[in-house]
């Protein structure tokens, strides 16, 4: 029998990933990438004999696959995706590729934001108890796990992008934390293009799966009104009781399914915020569903740490709190950092601006904020839209004068926030670098 050919657009972890595994399970493996591949992943497929190229696509090697994976950066509206769709070429993702050469049961967790936060603290949960891996944006690629692991459990970090590209994928567990606009550019800007993609998660399930969603989120109990999905739902709500699924009870979580209770009490739990509150109930049902013990469960939420970049606590000098939220690269993650602030804020913001509408911060911008240092290329819009509302505002093209500006305004009590709600690309590298940035600025003083 002639191998399969198996097509690979894009050379970075989970594209070299889908290259080593693909060619574990028999297929004839060739790796393009349009960009430079990096030294390390380019040694992985020179050791492993797998053919790539970087800096051009090769069509004539690439339109006679008989499946592609494409990265999850590389937009339909590409013209090679366009040929290769025309040639009715399957197109998938990493996690539809992937998830075919493995038994686990998966917990898949997508979102706008907190995608990160939620998916490293229900591994954390589960980890005490399960053979379980971590995937998806975060170290491995999920088809490397599978590959080499081969753990029982996986907890799944999921893009709108992943979920685009899959055809049968359906994890056992689902967790839509929350749709608010982002990435429209990929959605021809049409919102509900976005939310359907969203939704992809729960395309595949039955009632023998489960979706557990932010039932505050309007946006997703609309689209669930009009759309019913087949899974067994468990919401989670800050605001009103819930059956089955989590809420909060005054300065409680409740958590039941199935008639049993599990109750933590917020205020032992070490991640801050509503948005976290949310975070924590999402990661907690997993757990639940998964019979890991309420005590496990309970301790775990109180030992864990935020996740590096999200409103990560990074020194106090001078009685002066400074806070790393360097992945808030929109405005609702901005929002939740603003609302979790209890002392008057040094907000450092800016950077790429993806459309933002910057009203909903008002309020908060309002009470707590008492500076804006704007960071960025371009900070026009955010001097004209909140000049008025604070009495310094001050722009700069530097970390270092930022972090410097920020520590000759603030008092004791302050707290100097980087909540950004912008994307990091004029200045930085990426939010990484932006956050590293901050921190080294802020040891420096
Ligand atoms: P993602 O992986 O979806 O980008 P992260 O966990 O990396 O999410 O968090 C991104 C940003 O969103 C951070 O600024 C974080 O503080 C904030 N955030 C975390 N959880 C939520 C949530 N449930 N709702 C809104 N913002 C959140």
């Amino acid at each position: 029998m002639t191998k399969q050919r198996l097509v690979i657009l894009g050379g970075g972890e989970s594209g070299v990933g889908t290259a080593l595994l693909g060619k574990a399970k028999g297929y004839e493996v060739f790796v393009s990438d349009k960009g430079k591949i990096k030294e390390k992943y380019k040694q992985v497929l020179i050791h492993n004999e797998i053919e790539w190229e970087d800096e051009s696509h090769t069509e004539s090697k690439i339109l006679n696959a008989d499946i592609v994976m494409k990265s999850p950066g590389i937009p339909d509206k590409v013209e090679l995706i366009k040929q290769i769709r025309k040639k009715g070429i399957s197109v998938v993702s990493e996690i539809e590729f992937a998830s075919k050469f493995t038994e686990a049961t998966i917990v898949g967790i997508t979102g706008s934001n907190g995608k990160t936060t939620t998916a490293t603290l229900t591994h954390h949960i589960l980890k005490e108890a399960l053979n379980v891996g971590l995937a998806g944006n975060i170290g491995d690629s999920f088809a490397k796990q599978v590959l080499e692991e081969d753990f029982k459990n996986y907890v799944l970090e999921i893009s709108s992008f992943q979920l685009d590209d899959i055809i049968d994928f359906k994890p056992n567990i689902a967790v839509l934390l929350n749709i608010t606009p982002d990435h429209l550019d990929r959605y021809d800007y049409k919102f509900e293009n976005y939310i359907k993609s969203k939704f992809r998660i729960a395309m595949n399930q039955t009632k023998d799966d489960y979706l557990i969603y932010d039932a505050d989120d309007e946006v997703i109990v609309e689209h669930l009104k009009n759309n019913p999905v087949q899974s067994t739902l468990l919401p989670f709500s800050l605001v009103k009781p819930i059956k089955n699924g989590a809420y909060l009870d005054n300065e409680n979580i409740r958590l039941t399914i199935n008639n049993n209770e599990i109750i933590m009490p917020t205020a032992k739990i070490k991640l801050e915020g509503n948005h976290n509150t949310k975070n924590a109930m999402a990661a907690s049902t997993v757990a639940h569903l998964l019979k890991i013990r309420k005590q496990t469960i309970r301790e775990s939420l109180e030992n864990f740490q935020a996740v590096e970049h999200r409103l990560e606590e990074v020194l106090k000098i001078n009685k002066v709190q400074y806070i790393n939220d360097s992945k808030a690269t929109n405005v609702n993650a901005t929002y939740y950092a603003l609302e979790s602030m209890s002392a008057p804020t040094v907000w450092i913001v800016g950077g790429v601006d993806k459309g933002n509408n910057y009203e909903e911060l008002f309020p908060f911008v309002n009470e707590k904020v008492k500076a804006i240092i704007c960071l960025g290329v371009d900070n026009e819009k955010l001097m004209n839209t909140f000049g008025n509302m604070v009495d310094v505002i001050i722009e700069t093209q530097y970390m270092q004068e930022a972090v410097k500006i920020a520590y000759k305004l603030s008092e004791s009590g302050d707290s100097v926030l980087l909540s950004p709600a912008c994307a990091s690309f004029d200045l930085f590298e990426n939010y990484e670098d932006r956050g590293r940035q901050f921190k080294d600025a802020v040891r420096n003083l």
